[in-house]
């Protein structure tokens, strides 16, 4: 989960890394509000998930209140690589003398926490990594000992951080890290973290990563999700616990566990076809996740038919055929469907399908055949 720039602020300011807050505001007059509270010039930004704002035109400078209402008023609304932004962030204006970079992500091959950093900040690093890989350091971290004094000298030294700063940047490189451990972050990055004409370090921009899985151990952070940013899809679909990813193609799955959701895709495609989704109702799904799942797929348009493949373990086929049944009977677009539910309660399932009308398979094979001859009829 991608934290927005104003929250990832609040995350670094907690552990102590110096920066210039400012305020959220979502309207022009809130902007006015924001900037007459701050006094002096300030930088109104668009709070949005994607980066290169500043090139988008989502970054302005102001020096009076009114021209900060004037340049909201030009960002709130603004399409970002396919974001409207709703929110901007009114903060007190730097002076930059200078801009770095520096990060922390998770590298997995390293199996380590990394620093990266480099001297030129203010642009996107995968760029500087292309053009000039040799103004980039990466550092890993011993994952026991964490972060140690001599490698922030280092990273200061080859950043070229001012002699008189280097105490202050150890305590933003320990403020980042303390940072990313204590939210099991994936990513933690300032970019630009700047030197000020009048000698201050402070981070100008913020970005952290959440680690998905470590989510439920951070319920303060959980609650700083911004559901503007989210496919409705993927909302409905984590609100009723399902795994649920869009793809391309046309064949809607619904399957009960992510190993068999990958085969069933696979079988998909052997048999010519291509999935619509990747989706996993989790184990022991009762009849309302299977209807919440069936919507999920019916809501995307180019589905022109659905393959459900079910094992029971713990999952029963006759709650899930209790399901599918539920969910015809409210489904909107008739679409043809080809069950396939094997384990426990299976025989139950069969005769509840079958009394239903619904046409089911053996076989894996077989019901991705026929759902894909189903797709391809429709298609015609
Ligand atoms: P990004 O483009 O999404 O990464 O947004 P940033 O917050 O990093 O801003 C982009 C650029 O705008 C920075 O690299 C700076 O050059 C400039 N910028 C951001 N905040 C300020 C500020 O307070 N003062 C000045 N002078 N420039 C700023
Ligand atoms: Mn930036």
């Amino acid at each position: 989960m991608k934290l927005q720039e104003y929250r990832s602020k609040e995350i670094l300011a907690r552990h102590g890394v110096p920066l210039l807050g400012g305020e959220v505001a979502t309207t022009n007059a809130e902007a006015r509000v924001a900037a007459e509270r701050i006094g002096g010039p300030v930088v109104i930004k668009a709070q949005v998930l994607v980066g290169g704002r500043g090139k988008a035109g989502g970054v302005k400078l102001a020096t009076t209140p009114d021209e900060a209402a004037a340049r909201a008023g030009e960002i709130i609304g603004l399409d970002i690589k396919g974001t409207t932004v709703k929110t901007v962030l009114v903060a007190p204006a730097a002076d930059i003398a200078h801009e770095y970079y520096l990060g922390l992500i998770l590298d997995r091959a390293a199996k380590a926490i990394t620093v990266i950093a480099s001297p030129e900040g203010g642009v996107e690093i995968e760029e500087t990594a292309r053009t000039n890989p040799d103004a980039v350091l990466r550092l890993a971290l011993h994952p026991l000992i964490g972060l140690q004094p001599y490698q922030t000298s280092r990273v200061a030294f080859f950043l070229g951080i001012p002699a008189a700063l280097r105490k202050d940047f150890a305590s933003v490189m320990l403020g980042l890290y303390r940072s990313f451990v204590e939210s099991d972050a994936d990513l933690a990055e300032i970019n630009p973290l700047v030197v000020t004409t009048d000698e201050r370090l402070l981070a100008l921009d913020a970005k952290i990563v959440l680690d998905d899985s470590a989510l439920p151990r951070h319920p303060d952070l959980e609650a700083m999700r911004d559901l503007n940013e989210e496919e409705p899809s993927e909302i409905a679909a984590r609100e009723a616990g399902i795994s649920f990813i869009k793809l391309e193609g046309t064949i809607g799955c619904m399957v009960n566990g992510a190993g068999l959701a990958m085969t069933t895709m696979d079988l998909v495609k052997l048999a010519g076809g291509e999935p619509a989704n990747f989706l996993d109702i989790g184990g022991g799904a009762k009849a309302d996740r299977v209807a919440a799942a069936m919507r999920l797929i019916l809501d995307d348009p180019s589905v022109k038919a659905i393959l459900v493949n079910i094992f029971g373990g713990i999952t029963r086929g006759d709650e899930v055929a209790h399901g599918l049944i539920e969910a015809r009977a409210q489904q909107e677009r008739d679409v043809p469907m080809v069950v396939r539910i094997v384990g426990t309660n299976a025989e139950e399932a069969a005769e509840l399908l079958q009394a239903a009308s619904f046409v089911t398979a053996a076989s894996l094979d077989e019901a991705a055949a026929k759902a894909v001859a189903a797709a391809r009829q429709v298609t015609a």
